[in-house]
């Protein structure tokens, strides 16, 4: 006798801003990936079908959406990801002060004695 059966998974890949067509709140949307795999004997063996599907936070609705637009949402998300970073060194006073006295004849602490206020000689925008 041999049981098999199939057997579903849901991994959640992402959170994005979207504008819900259903509500119209540009709300948090989860981008989800059901597997579903065949098993033998309770053990899975291999997935035969793979869906993507957006679920609105505000109002619950659920859509499925093709794999090449779940990527595309994926790699959406990741470059918001990488811009928060970017902007989070950006406004990092030190990383720009370290450049600052390495170009000023390495004396590090001349820009510094200059400023006075510790917060002018590190702010990149008033040079
Ligand atoms: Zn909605």
């Amino acid at each position: 006798m041999i049981i098999f059966g199939t057997k579903g998974y849901i991994y959640q890949l992402a959170i994005l801003t979207l504008v819900c067509g259903q509500c119209g709140n540009p709300s948090a949307h989860t981008l989800r990936k059901r597997v579903s795999k065949f098993t033998l004997f309770f053990v899975p063996l291999f997935p035969y079908s793979t869906k993507h599907y957006t679920q609105c936070t505000f109002c619950g609705v659920e859509h499925q959406v093709p794999n090449e637009q779940a990527e595309q949402l994926l790699a959406q998300s990741a470059t918001q990801a990488q811009q928060g970073v970017g902007q989070q060194h950006g406004a990092n006073p030190f990383a720009q002060g370290g450049q600052g006295g390495q170009q000023g004849g390495g004396n590090p602490f001349s820009q510094g004695g200059q400023g006075q206020q510790p917060g002018q000689g590190g702010n990149p925008y008033q040079r």
